[in-house]
């Protein structure tokens, strides 16, 4: 049963895909300056409205120019590096697992979605986080071809916006990534993965002082590149001098051969890649 457990690690690159909604708010834009959101009157404003909202009290000039409620939304990226780990079980074409990982998340400039002639684009004052993720996961593999094999699998978990964000502004939704893993597999116990995938997530960002929250999607496209590995259902052979290349017998007790590397396939029935048998 233990060989069916594939332990794995990744990384990869991703496009998060943010907009916001400003619902309650309205657009102060001071000459020079970043926008700042008001709820009721624009003698308290709120900076930094993406992940850590702050308060501006400063006496207000005539800058107004969009009334709370008429505020457009505005949309921005960010860039995201994952380092993961996981484990899953594999039964027939299924699997049912799960994993962990942190995120290094780059936000890039947020840009309004109309009235760009008069609000600038919003800039946050500390770009650069980390994004905590666990989940479970099930997959089916519906296809196989030559040596890779496709598999449909989705993650459901928990996120955490964290460094940058502030934690007691953020709630993060529930995280929901579809993709689809290629699997090539160098040996019975190692392969190597790619896994294009897309995530729909979300998170409010509950703006202190005003009664009011911002709602963001933070959807992201990703490709991910990693490895899975199992452990070998056979002890590797004992012997030192053992050059026997197919699964065989020492007593009565069966070993797997010590010639081959675990990343090289081998044919069960009477081994591959010898390392000497094209010299002699
Ligand atoms: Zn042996």
């Amino acid at each position: 049963m233990l060989r069916n457990f594939h332990f794995g690690a990744y990384t990869g690159v991703g496009r998060s895909y943010l907009s916001n909604s400003l619902g309650g708010f309205g657009v102060y834009q001071a000459p020079g300056s970043l926008p700042e959101l008001f709820t009721g009157s624009p003698a308290t404003r709120y900076t930094n409205w993406i992940n850590n909202a702050g308060t501006d009290n400063s006496a207000p000039g005539s800058y107004v120019v969009a009334n709370p409620g008429a505020a457009p939304s505005f949309k921005g990226h960010a860039l995201n590096i994952p380092l993961a780990g996981t484990i899953h079980y594999e039964y027939k074409q299924f699997r049912i697992g799960g994993g962990y990982s942190y995120e290094l998340m780059i936000l890039g400039t947020f840009y309004p979605t109309s009235m760009s002639d008069k609000i600038s684009n919003m800039k946050v004052s500390s770009s650069a986080g980390f994004v905590r993720k666990y989940w479970g996961m099930v997959g089916y593999s519906f296809y196989r071809w030559n040596d890779y094999l496709f598999t449909a699998d989705l993650q459901v978990g928990n996120y955490k916006l964290k460094t940058n964000y502030n934690p007691s502004q953020v709630i993060p939704s529930t995280f929901f990534n579809l993709g689809v893993t290629v699997e090539r597999e160098l040996s019975e116990y190692l392969r190597v993965f790619a896994r294009p995938a897309f995530e729909f997530k979300s998170y409010s960002l509950v703006v202190p002082g005003s009664g009011a929250s911002i709602p963001y999607t933070n959807n992201m496209l990703s490709v991910s590149i990693g490895f899975t590995y199992s452990i070998p259902q056979l002890r590797r052979c004992v012997i030192k001098e053992c050059r026997a290349q197919v699964d065989h017998h020492h007593g009565n007790r069966e070993y797997r051969s010590r010639v081959h590397p675990i990343y090289k396939k081998q044919n069960p029935g009477y081994g591959e890649n010898y390392p000497g048998i094209k010299k002699y």
